[in-house]
């Protein structure tokens, strides 16, 4: 690109050279019309100078010729040959006479030296001598003299014996006479003086009027070159500097014309779009990039960079005016299940309705963002608790209220945990963290959408990160064993299995509940191993034992989500020599809504190699009929919170019917877990249940303390007699 703008750049620099040529060329032409035009000026002039002169010359000699006739005249008009003076008062006042009717006219005569000697031996001295050069030159050469001095025209035209007027017979013998004169001798001259003022005035004006036209035609050719310059080149030239001026600063709604001319310029303009057009889409590109970086491309809410960027600029400023901000951690319930049951189209439609729905109606100084996946986190800044609380549940309503995607109504529900600074954390990663932590509290609580933050999480995150650690070791170290609760018939109480169930104990703390380590186990991974040993253990100890009692284990989803798992278990039942059939893998729903097909076609395989698939805690997740229609469990196992409900709530008794009559239906047996008491007992026979596992049986003891009724025992495999025998009936009675 910036290669592309240098060439450009380049060649307007050439251009602009060969635009200076252009302009110097301009230049000369309008110099050459300078110069032929002053020419033709001077030539008009000097023309008119000459014309000037001309009638000037021509005045001159027209007086001389009316000085000459009356000095002729006058001289023969005297009374006497020795009577001149009368004859010269009467020239002198024609002369003056003349002179003064001609304003620009002076007359005179000089007379030559034989006159003039003439005179001063026998007259007065009245007889006017040369005036100057001309005049003397006039009467020593005998030629007319003429010049023109600081605009005036002198000329003196000599008086010859025998020539013009002077060859008057009266004339020649009386100067041949009296002075001793001969013919072709000069004896005097006349002389005028023409002042050239109205001649030069009119030259005065001509030359103005040359000069003018000279000046403006001049002008016309200048200004014409320089405009046809500045249209052809110079102007669409400096458009697309500047446009060039202008990309290279950065600016793209740049106009570029000239792109249609067939020239130079055209090629230019053209390869100026070209570039501007590739600057827009590398621009467009950069934007669109640094959009990426700052914000979730899906939703158009800001990702988590930009929210903590954000959020720390909120605490800093709620620490200076003494306010609080609030941050609000916010997951999807049931992202992943509405993801897998309606497609990631929807999935992602879910996503962006939500965002839309939490961004509607955002005060100042709230904003919120999407980390990832079905997370959300909103803030604000506040100083009144009400505003807080009126903010949550505005945050709550958006995310709760059922959403339509594409025809569809959905209610994802999501969990929400409030952190507070800075009386929960100082910095906005520690608030994030804490309200991370109190979502999950209100996730875990099924009472509760909100959270808040207490320091008491913080103790029990702590702890769990302990855990983890310790978990590591915990195998090797020895510090797993399992228990087995008992599995009975309802009706007789007969033990007809066991399910092997985990123990930790922690060096430190003791005993520690699965319920607690095992979703830590799954965090970290470690559970891969740990429930590979529970698997070969449990096989192991059954295969021990002095009966055909099936023996249930439990699969964390993540062991089931391994591609292998079928294997696993085979290799375990070869190597421990246990029968598949007397081998039960119970699984939780959750374990299968994370990867359905997958799931469903790992327990296929497990269940190819006889082994027995019990679908655990059934009633309390998502208790889909579809789960039980997908794959043929050989057990249902009531979660123990229905068992525990039935004496008081209506609708767990209810539930509890419903799942024995859907087990009968299926031809499934269906397993009540945790039964307690009699009553509890009475109650699910009543319903048609034949199967319990509980306290009221026997509680998760030691492989040790089962010896007796491992040894002892008669029950056939898999399937308790009573079952086999009672099961029409009872179902019959309930129904
Ligand atoms: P679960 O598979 O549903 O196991 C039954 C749980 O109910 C056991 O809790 C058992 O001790 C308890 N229980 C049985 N009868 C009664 C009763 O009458 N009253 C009461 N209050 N509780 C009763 P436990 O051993 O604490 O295990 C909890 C859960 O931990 C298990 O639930 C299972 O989900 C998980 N778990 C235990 N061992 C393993 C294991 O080896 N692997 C995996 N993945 N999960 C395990
Ligand atoms: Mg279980
Ligand atoms: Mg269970």
């Amino acid at each position: 690109m910036v290669k592309y703008y240098n060439s450009l750049k380049s060649r307007l620099i050439r251009h602009s050279t060969r635009q200076s040529m252009f302009r110097s060329l301009a230049i000369a032409i309008s110099l050459g019309v300078i110069v032929v035009q002053t020419a033709a000026m001077t030539g008009n002039l000097n023309a008119e100078t000459a014309a000037v002169e001309q009638a000037a010359t021509k005045r001159a000699e027209a007086s001389l010729d009316m000085l000459a006739s009356v000095h002729t005249q006058s001289m023969l008009n005297r009374k006497g040959t020795d009577d001149n003076d009368g004859a010269i008062a009467t020239l002198n006042g024609t002369m003056e006479q003349f002179s003064k009717s001609n304003d620009h006219v002076k007359l005179w005569m000089v007379m030559g030296p034989k006159i003039v000697a003439f005179q001063k031996a026998n007259r007065q001295n009245e007889i006017e001598l040369p005036r100057d050069q001309v005049d003397n030159i006039a009467l020593q050469t005998g030629e007319v003299q003429s010049t023109i001095v600081k605009g005036k025209l002198r000329q003196t035209r000599p008086i010859i014996f025998g020539q013009g007027a002077a060859a008057a017979d009266a004339c020649g013998s009386c100067h041949a006479d009296k002075m001793g004169t001969k013919l072709g001798e000069v004896m005097g001259a006349y002389s005028a003086a023409v002042d050239m003022a109205p001649e030069n005035a009119t030259w005065w004006t001509n030359a103005k009027r040359e000069m003018a036209t000279t000046f403006f035609l001049t002008l016309a050719v200048i200004a014409m070159m320089l405009f046809l310059l500045r249209q052809i080149t110079l102007r669409p030239l400096g458009h697309l500097a500047r446009s060039t001026n202008q990309l290279a600063n950065g600016a793209l709604d740049v106009e570029i014309t000239g792109d249609d001319r067939p020239d130079e310029i055209g090629d230019m303009a053209r390869s100026l779009k070209i570039f501007r057009d590739d600057l827009s889409d590398k621009r467009a590109l950069e934007a669109q990039n640094l959009y990426r970086a700052q914000y979730d491309e899906m939703t158009g809410l800001a990702n988590r960079s930009t929210f903590m960027q954000q959020l720390q600029v909120e605490v800093e400023s709620a620490a200076a005016q003494n306010q609080q901000v609030a941050v609000i951690g916010i997951d999807l319930n049931r992202f992943k299940e509405i993801n897998d049951r309606h497609g990631h189209a929807i999935g992602d439609g879910l996503l962006v309705q939500l965002a839309k729905r939490v961004t509607r109606g955002l005060d100042d100084g709230e904003f919120v963002s999407r980390f990832g996946g079905d997370e959300f986190v909103a803030a604000k800044r506040f100083t009144l608790n009400e505003e807080l609380d009126e903010f949550i549940d505005r945050m709550e309503a958006a995310m709760l209220q059922p959403i339509k995607v594409d025809q569809l109504m959905l209610t994802p529900g999501a969990s929400l945990g409030v952190a507070i600074y800075p009386s929960d954390a100082e910095t906005a990663a520690q608030l994030v963290a804490n309200a991370d932590l109190a979502m999950y509290r209100a996730k875990a609580d099924p009472n509760a959408n909100v959270g808040r933050y207490e320091a008491a999480m913080d103790e029990r995150a702590r702890e769990r990160r302990a855990l983890s650690i310790d978990l590591r070791t915990a195998l090797r170290n020895g510090q797993f064993k399992l228990h087995y609760q008992q599995q009975n018939s309802i009706e007789t109480g007969e033990i007809f299995g066991y399910e092997a169930l985990l123990r930790w104990t922690h060096p430190v703390l003791g005993s520690v509940a699965p319920d607690y380590f095992i979703p830590i186990a799954e965090e970290n991974g470690e559970i891969i191993p740990i429930g590979e040993w529970v698997l070969r253990t449990a096989c192991a100890e059954a295969a021990c034992w002095n009966n055909d009692m099936r023996i249930a284990v439990n699969l964390s989803a993540i062991q089931l989500g391994q591609g292998d798992l079928a294997r696993r278990v085979h290799e375990i039942l070869l190597e421990t020599g246990l029968s598949p059939r007397r081998l039960e893998l119970e699984i939780t729903e959750t374990a299968i809504v994370a990867d359905k097909d997958r799931a469903l076609g790992t327990l296929r395989m497990i269940k190819a190699l006889g082994v027995s698939v019990a679908l655990d805690d059934f009633g309390a997740g998502y208790s889909s009929l579809a789960t039980l229609h997908a794959f043929p469990f050989d057990k249902i196992k009531m979660d123990r919170a229905f068992i525990w409900e039935a004496d008081k709530r209506p609708e767990s008794r209810a539930i509890i019917r419903a799942i024995i009559a859907i087990g009968h239906s299926l031809n499934v047996p269906v397993l009540a877990e945790g039964v307690e008491t009699e009553n509890q007992r009475a109650l699910l026979l009543s319903e048609g249940c034949l199967e319990a596992q509980g306290y009221l049986f026997g509680k998760p003891r030691p492989e040790t303390e089962l010896a007796h009724e491992t040894a002892t025992s008669v029950a056939s495999t898999a399937t308790p007699k009573s079952r086999k025998t009672k099961t029409p009936k009872v179902v019959r009675k309930a129904a």
